[in-house]
């Protein structure tokens, strides 16, 4: 389930606004007051993976890049996924917490 959700967290830091529908996607079943909290968690790492100059893309976790969208991807993928899930992971224990 985790690794999804690095998946799914990478796919939103290229492609703003995927989120929902991939949680959805995923089936699970989860109190909406959580489901929010999942959403919202994922949404703001992603907006930490990458940054953009021009049609480049530059990851922010060892700046490394240009990439295109799908070298980004394959990158974030293959290089970070332990990092993402890290964060994925803290990030999940502090909204759970504040429930
Ligand atoms: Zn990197």
């Amino acid at each position: 389930m985790i690794p999804q959700l690095v998946r799914i967290c990478i796919k939103e830091a290229l492609e703003p606004g995927v989120v929902s529908r991939e949680i959805e996607d995923l089936g699970i079943r989860v109190d909406s007051e959580v489901r929010r909290g999942i959403v919202r968690a994922l949404e703001e790492i992603a907006t930490t993976l990458v940054s953009r100059k021009g049609p480049s893309l530059y990851c922010r976790l060892c700046r490394k890049g240009p990439y295109t969208k799908r070298g980004a991807y394959l990158h974030l993928l293959r290089i970070h996924s332990e990092d993402i899930m890290s964060i994925v992971r803290e990030e999940f224990d502090r909204v759970i917490g504040q429930l």
